[in-house]
C-alpha cells in the first residue's frame, strides 16, 4: 500500500511539474468561506498539495510554504465563468503555441478576472481539447476548461452573424434534421471530448428572425446527452426557443431571452419548476433598446427561485472587461451575495461538483480568486481589482494594486 502511494506521488510529480510542489498561503486576510456568511478576518488559507489544507484565524505553516505577499486581500472560491468562446483565431494553434503565449492570451481573456473555471459554450473541439490537454497536464497554466465541442443548429438556420464564415465551414456545422441524426452529433461530440451540449434551440436567421429547433430533434439530443452525463446549455433567444428548451429538457439557458415578448411571470415560474439554470450575459445586451425588460427578467427569475450562474460570452465578445457585468446585475436588483452564489456555489452544484468545488474550506480543491478590495463593503467595482487567480494551489494571475 505504501509503496503504491509513493509511485503514485512520482508519477504524479512527474506528470505535473512543480507546479504543485509547495504548499502555498495567503495570511492575514479577508476569507469569505461562502456567500452570505460572515468572513473570517485576519485569516489564513493553506493550500497543501492542490487542496486547501486549512481556512481559519491561526495556521501553523509548514517550513517552505510560499506565503503569498498580500495587504488587504480578500480570499473567495475560484470564480466560474460558465460562457465564453475559444473561437478567436489566436487559439487555432493550441496544440503547437509556445507555453508562454498561450498563458499571455489566458491572462488576457479570463485569468486576469479571477476565472478559474470556464466553460466553453461551442468552439471547434480540436482547438479547445488540445488547449485544455495542455492545461490539465500541467504544462500551461490555464482554468478547468469544460467545453461544448460544436453547437447543434436547427436545420438549414444558422445564426446570422455567422454568414462570415466560409461556406464549406457553415456546411459542416451540425444541423441534425431527425432525432437519430442528433443522437448521434451528440455521441461524436462526446468522442471528440465534449462535457455539455450546446442547443440553438432558438436560431437568430436575421435581425428580426428567429427560427426554433424542432421540438422532438432538440429532445433526443437532450436525452443522449443526459444518458451520457452531459447538462444541456441552450441558446434560447425568445419565447419560441425558451418553449423548446423547456420541452426537451435542457438544463440551462446560456443567455437570458433578449427577445422577452411573451416571458411573463407564469412562463418564469414554469422556468424554476423545470430547474432550468440561466446565464444572464447582460453585458451582451447592454445596448439593446430592450435591456431594462431583459434585466428585469432576470431579476424575476431570480426571485422566482431560478438558479442563476455567472458567464459573460467572452471570446464572442472580444472586449474582455468583465466589469460592465457585474454592473449590469446590479442594476438588475441583484446583491452582492447574489453575485457571489453565480461565481461559485451556483456553478459548482450544476455541475454536481460542490462536495469540492465553490468553497473555501479544508479538503476543497485549491481554486481561489483574491481580490484587493471587498465587493460587500467596497462596491462591485472590487470584483475587477484581482490580486491573485489560483487554480489547484497554483498561480495563474497576479494582478497589481493599480490595476493591470
Ligand atoms: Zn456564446
Amino acid at each position: 500500500m505504501k509503496m503504491q502511494s509513493v509511485i503514485l506521488a512520482a508519477a504524479m510529480s512527474f506528470a505535473f511539474g512543480n507546479c504543485w510542489a509547495s504548499d502555498l498561503a495567503i495570511v492575514h486576510a479577508k476569507i469569505y468561506k461562502e456567500p452570505g456568511a460572515a468572513p473570517v478576518v485576519d485569516g489564513t488559507v493553506l493550500i497543501h498539495d492542490g487542496r486547501i489544507a486549512a481556512v481559519s484565524k491561526d495556521v501553523p505553516l509548514p517550513s517552505g510554504t510560499t506565503v503569498l505577499p498580500c495587504d488587504g486581500c480578500v480570499v473567495f472560491a475560484g470564480f466560474w465563468n460558465a460562457h465564453v468562446h475559444f473561437t478567436e483565431p489566436k487559439w487555432l494553434g493550441a496544440s503547437t503555441l509556445p507555453r508562454d503565449k498561450l498563458e499571455q492570451q489566458l491572462r488576457d481573456m479570463l485569468t486576469h478576472a479571477g476565472f478559474t473555471s470556464v466553460v466553453d459554450t461551442g468552439s471547434d473541439p480540436g482547438v479547445t481539447t488540445a488547449l485544455r490537454r495542455r492545461i490539465d497536464s500541467g504544462e500551461v497554466a490555464g482554468p478547468h476548461i469544460r467545453t461544448a465541442g460544436l453547437p447543434l443548429y436547427p436545420a438549414h438556420a444558422l445564426p446570422f452573424y455567422l454568414a462570415g464564415l466560409p461556406a464549406e465551414v457553415r456546411a459542416m456545422l451540425p444541423q441534425p434534421e431527425s432525432a437519430d441524426e442528433a443522437r448521434r452529433i451528440v455521441l461524436a461530440n462526446r468522442a471528440e471530448g465534449a462535457d455539455i451540449t450546446k442547443l440553438f434551440t432558438g436560431s437568430i436567421v436575421a435581425p428580426d428572425k428567429v427560427v426554433p429547433m424542432r421540438e422532438d430533434i432538440a429532445a433526443a439530443a437532450v436525452l443522449q446527452s443526459h444518458q451520457l452525463g452531459l447538462l444541456v446549455f441552450a441558446h434560447a433567444t425568445n419565447l419560441a426557443g425558451v418553449r423548446v428548451a423547456m420541452a426537451s429538457g435542457v438544463d440551462v439557458l446560456a443567455h437570458a431571452p433578449e427577445d422577452v415578448g411573451g416571458i411573463d411571470s407564469s412562463l418564469i415560474r414554469e422556468l424554476a419548476r423545470k430547474r432550468l439554470a440561466i446565464i444572464p450575459t447582460l453585458k451582451l445586451f447592454s445596448q439593446d433598446h430592450n435591456i431594462g425588460e431583459i434585466r428585469s427578467v432576470v431579476l424575476q427569475a431570480h426571485r422566482a427561485g431560478v438558479r442563476l450562474v455567472f458567464g459573460t460570452d467572452t471570446g464572442f465578445l472580444t472586449d474582455y472587461d468583465v466589469a460592465e457585468e457585474f454592473r449590469q446585475l446590479t442594476l438588475a436588483g441583484l446583491g452582492t451575495d447574489d453575485i457571489l452564489t453565480m461565481l461559485t456555489t451556483a456553478p459548482a452544484a450544476l455541475f454536481k461538483i460542490d462536495g469540492h468545488q465553490g468553497r473555501v474550506s479544508p479538503g476543497m480543491d485549491g481554486d481561489l480568486t483574491v481580490l484587493g478590495a471587498d465587493p460587500k463593503t467596497d462596491g462591485i467595482r472590487a470584483f475587477s481589482d484581482v490580486r491573485y487567480t489560483i487554480r489547484g494551489g497554483q498561480l495563474l494571475f497576479t494582478g497589481s494594486r493599480d490595476g493591470r
